[in-house]
């Protein structure tokens, strides 16, 4: 086991293209850290760095202290796992498993007991005398697992490991690999771009975008506190909304934020959580409005000035609950609707084309497209961001 540390650790390709830039990270020992970020952020670079398979432009990588900036990938002591698994197709699920020990040399009792131990914690135990293209995706997934167990390396280093299993086994492999890690308390670095998995696996996450940490945090306060609108519109499913908005302060302390002919009052407490908004009396900002806060207002109570008035532009039932998008601007979408709900559709269509909020509200509502809706909002939990930097006002 050991601890993992980058230390501004930049990566330029010959080509010139600039992957990662002054990358500082302190993975602690025992950590799951999952990397996360939008396709070509630079995550498989900055793993691949920490494995040896790429060479650092500059800065330091250190595991357990040692700096190996130039010690080749085979003497790291990690193992990596690919999206692709990379299996060898003609040897044996106990073969495949056994790699890294018989090249090691190790005696043979000792891998065979090892090997079964590994196959019996990734329930592989029946499948050790067939060939990978003779299992399933989410077996060969256990396999290439195995092989990076099977080592007792001091770090895993993961590649979006479960991106090639269908959606129901994504889960299942997940949680599994969220067991393993934590009973075998092994330091992990692990790549995704997906959301949930950086979730749900992470004691801490690291969001990267365009080759550079945005944030790094447990994923509580990745969510509650992000740093700036990138995190913040990247963490949360459905993506948090964001709108342009005024924000006016008055000679009692009462806080209000406007947009498209609606009123917020801003609770006193979100004013304490972020003395900061107090400069930004009079002037606009970005407003954050994540769909969990929101629900019909028939069902959920709230304090004054904590609804909007729209109408339900597009309704999703999704089982567990329903996305309700409408539009931001209540006005034009009233003025227009006798147009529009004649139209073939019967569905109002969004002022401007596109201008839509969306809430994720309970089950239990009933509520139809082109419908009028009041949408009670969870004060509380707005977000505000400076329009000009994206920083989250705080
Ligand atoms: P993805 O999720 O799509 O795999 P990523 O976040 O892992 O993306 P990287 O693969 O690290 O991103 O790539 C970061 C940037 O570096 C991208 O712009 C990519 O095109 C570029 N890049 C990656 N490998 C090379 C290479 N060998 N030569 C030149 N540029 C590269």
């Amino acid at each position: 086991m050991a601890g993992i540390e980058l230390e501004r650790v930049s990566k330029v390709y010959p080509d010139g293209t600039r992957a990662v830039t002054d990358l500082s990270i302190d993975v602690m020992d025992g950590e799951f850290l999952v990397v996360v970020g939008p396709s070509g952020c630079g995550k498989t670079t900055a793993l691949r760095m920490i494995a040896g398979l790429e060479k650092i432009s500059d800065g330091e990588v250190r595991i357990d202290g040692e700096v190996v900036n130039t010690v080749p990938a085979r003497d790291r002591d990690v193992a990596m796992v690919f999206q692709s698994y990379a299996l060898y197709p003609h040897l044996t699920v106990f073969d495949n498993i056994a790699f890294g020990l018989t090249l090691r040399k190790t005696p043979r009792d000792v891998v065979e007991r090892r090997v079964r131990e590994v196959a019996e914690v990734l329930e592989l135990g029946e499948h050790l005398r067939r060939k990978p293209r003779h299992l399933s995706g989410g077996q060969r997934q256990r396999v290439a697992m195995g092989r990076a167990i099977v080592r007792e390396p001091r770090a895993f280093l993961m590649d979006e490991p479960l991106s090639n299993l269908d959606a129901k086994l994504r889960g299942q492999m997940r949680a599994q690999i969220a067991r393993i890690q934590r009973d075998l308390g092994v330091t992990t670095v692990y790549v995704t771009h997906d959301q949930t998995e950086a979730m749900t696996l992470g004691d801490r996450v690291a969001v990267m975008r365009a080759g550079v940490l945005q944030q790094i945090a447990s994923p509580q306060q990745l969510y509650d506190e992000p740093v700036d609108m990138s995190v913040a519109g990247f963490i949360g499913s459905p993506a948090m909304n964001m709108v342009v908005a005024g924000f006016d302060l008055d000679d009692a302390g009462r806080a209000a934020v406007s947009f498209g002919g609606h009123r917020l009052a801003v609770p006193e407490i979100v004013l304490r959580r972020r003395p900061a908004l107090a400069g930004y009396a009079g002037r606009r900002l970005v407003l954050g409005i994540r769909p969990e806060d929101m629900d019909d207002a028939a069902l959920v109570d709230g304090p004054d000035g904590s609804t909007l008035d729209s109408v339900a532009d597009l309704v999703e039932a999704m089982g567990a609950d329903v996305m309700v998008h409408f539009p931001i601007d209540a006005e034009q979408a009233r003025s227009e609707e006798h147009e529009t709900l004649d139209r073939e559709s019967g569905r109002v269509r969004a002022p401007g084309g596109g201008a839509l909020l969306v809430g994720r509200f309970s089950p239990r509502v009933r509520i139809f497209e082109g419908q009028p809706i009041t949408v009670r909002v969870d004060t509380e939990g707005l977000h505000f961001f400076d329009i000009d930097t994206g920083r989250s006002i705080r």
